[in-house]
């Protein structure tokens, strides 16, 4: 046998290798979790815009998510709970020029830094997020998040989630942002068009993808694999781009509506304001000198 096929000779490396931080390798997600696609897809998404990977920076806050930004080879931060976004706003204003991707999960972005979001959309603030949903706290051992739905079983609630969930497109477009997209992780051709669309994008884009934790959420609710979470997304996922988000809110049962459902371009974004208003300020002071 050589030592080829007894496999003592490394794997030839990868064409995306140069994109991970090989240091920080092998990762600590399950087996079946829907994370590494999202990773990979953010990179093909990077490739595609054809912008200078040293011109990019993503940034994650806390959770099995929040770990993306560490394995991946561009300038990244890892946050602390919550604080991704005021992160990202502060350093995009820093460099207008630079691409600012922020990716969290629904805790961490809906939650723990719920006021950040939501002021961050309303500014129409020059970053991209991206949020995995998985419908819970999955780091911490599967408590209720933000986005569980009503029917739910998480640690924090055996019988059942009691609580509404937020319907994040419908919350997003109406504190102001710009670009909203919702798909789930199975869709990786739709969801690498989508972030690059949210990365060219100027002002606050979000893009929420539905991901499979088998972990802490499918095993709880008779969803033990993560290719049967995938499957259930398969079954009810519809495509409907430009609706009405008051009509995706995503439940126990019934069609999980995914698609482009808002893309706007005409609003000036946070960068374009202070901008302007630093142009106000240098001709006062010219006209008072
Ligand atoms: S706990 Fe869930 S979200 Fe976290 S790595 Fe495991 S499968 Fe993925």
């Amino acid at each position: 046998m050589t030592e080829e096929e007894i496999g003592l000779i490394e794997a030839e490396e990868h064409p995306l290798d140069c994109y991970l931080r090989k240091g920080r390798i092998p990762h600590i997600w399950c087996p079946g979790c829907s994370l590494g696609s999202v990773a990979t897809m953010i990179i093909e998404a990077i490739r595609e815009t054809g912008i200078d990977p040293k011109n990019i920076s993503v940034i994650s806050g806390i959770g099995c998510t929040g770990r993306t930004a560490g394995y991946l080879n561009f300038d990244s931060f890892h946050t602390t709970h919550g604080r991704a976004i005021p992160f990202a706003i502060g350093l995009g204003l820093t460099d207008p020029n630079r691409k600012i991707i922020v990716i969290s999960g629904d805790g961490d972005l809906a939650s723990i830094g719920g006021n950040h979001l939501i002021h961050a959309a309303r500014r129409n603030a020059d970053i991209t997020v991206i949020c995995v949903n998985n419908f819970q706290y999955g780091m911490t051992g599967g408590q209720v998040g933000p986005t569980s739905y009503k029917g739910q079983v998480q640690t924090t609630a055996p019988y059942s989630n009691i609580e509404e969930p937020f319907n994040l497109p419908e919350l997003i477009k109406a504190c102001g942002a710009t670009y909203v997209a919702r798909w789930t992780a199975l869709d990786v051709r739709r969801v690498k068009e989508s972030f690059v669309e949210a990365i060219n994008h100027k002002g606050f884009s979000f893009v929420e993808i539905l991901g499979a934790c088998p972990t802490t959420y499918g095993r709880r609710n008779q969803l033990r694999e993560g290719i049967a979470i995938l499957e259930n997304f398969k079954e009810r996922a519809v495509i409907e781009h430009g609706i009405d988000t008051e009509k995706v809110a995503i439940g126990k049962e019934g069609p999980i509506i995914v698609g482009r459902f808002v893309d706007i371009h005409d609003k000036p974004s946070l960068t374009d304001n202070l901008l302007s208003i630093q142009r106000m300020a240098t001709a006062s002071k010219g006209k008072g000198s």
